[in-house]
């Protein structure tokens, strides 16, 4: 058996192209364009890639971009006092602070400081609850990406058995929230999780975010589930100088012989990320205008 690719790369190009449309009806509506601000501390080059892409796709949806670059060295005070301007922006909808952060910011003071109703990474600890006791707020891109692309392939998940390999609040947390919601049988495994191949064996869902090449071998999958894979890990150059594959936390091929469905790395779920983020920002501008958002 042979399982099938998830193209999250398609699906994601097909919720921009829906985003873009709602984009122009809402600016017609509301007479502005909805608007997100990106805020980058220093120069990590991973960081600097991820917040022109967020540019970019914004741009591309017609949505205002509001980008903010601070050197390194800028003091955590400096960093409030622009988030408070930026809450206090009616042009601006969302808010993302690109993470992580020099080691003199403390983060949870920054995210934090973000209005829970501009925080479109979901991140700020109003939102964690409200999805947790299951009130109305932002849920974090990555997780609500992977829930689109499994109902998506599976239509309705109640009463599914999932794993969710991770915790961390930014994806495997608000991942076993959503799935508890869709009423599945949640099990969320991390490090000190006792025989996690028989833990993964039994679910029809796996989300793996972990963060570690190919850990999830393909006997460890029941036949015939469906497989999440959240893991961004770059191998070693092949040769110096070269850029080394980029793999997930699943071994992909031995995967493709017993799942279901498997999510590839690249073009799995990294493409929804951007994608939700833009979805949510939308969601903002219709709220914080009054306009009703058609989804
Ligand atoms: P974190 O490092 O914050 O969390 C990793 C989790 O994996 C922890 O809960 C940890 O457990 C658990 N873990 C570590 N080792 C094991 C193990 N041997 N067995 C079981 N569980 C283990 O990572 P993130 O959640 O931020 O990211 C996870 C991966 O997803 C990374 O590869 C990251 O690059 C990728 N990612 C991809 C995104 C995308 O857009 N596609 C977005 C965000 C992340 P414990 O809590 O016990 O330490």
């Amino acid at each position: 058996m042979t399982a099938s690719i998830i193209d999250g790369k398609a699906f994601a190009a097909a919720l921009r192209e829906r985003i873009a449309t709602q984009v122009a009806s809402f600016h017609e509506a509301a007479g502005r364009a909805p608007g997100l601000a990106v805020v980058l501390v220093g120069e990590d080059p991973a960081s600097a890639v991820y917040v022109r892409s967020k540019h970019k796709a914004t741009v591309a949806a017609g949505m205002g971009s509001f980008e903010h670059k601070l050197s390194a060295d800028v003091s955590q005070d400096e960093l409030l006092a622009l988030i408070d301007t930026l809450n206090a922006d009616d042009r601006i909808d969302g808010i993302l602070v690109q993470l992580p952060l020099p080691d003199h910011i403390d983060e949870r003071a920054v995210t934090t400081r973000i209005d829970p109703d501009k925080d479109v990474d979901g991140f700020h600890p109003v939102n964690a609850g409200r999805l947790a006791t299951g009130l109305y707020g932002f849920v974090p891109c990555t997780p609500l990406g992977c829930l689109m692309l499994l109902k998506d392939q599976l239509g309705d998940l109640a009463g599914l058995d999932a794993v969710v390999i991770g915790r961390s609040n930014i994806v495997g947390k608000p991942m076993a929230a959503l799935l508890t919601k869709e009423s599945c049988t949640v099990t969320l495994a991390h490090s000190k999780t006792k025989d996690l191949s028989s833990v993964v064996r039994r679910a029809d869902i796996v989300v793996a975010a972990v963060g570690r090449a190919e850990m999830i071998k393909g006997d460890w999958i029941k036949p015939g589930a469906t497989v999440i894979d959240v893991g961004i890990n770059r191998e070693a150059a092949p040769v110096e100088g070269s850029n080394g594959r980029l793999v997930g936390d699943v071994d992909f091929a031995g995967a493709m012989q017993v799942a279901g469905a498997v999510t590839p790395v690249p073009g799995g779920v990294g493409p929804m990320t951007i994608a939700v983020l833009l979805r949510n920002t939308l969601v903002s501008a219709h709220r914080r205008a009054r306009v009703p958002y058609d989804k």
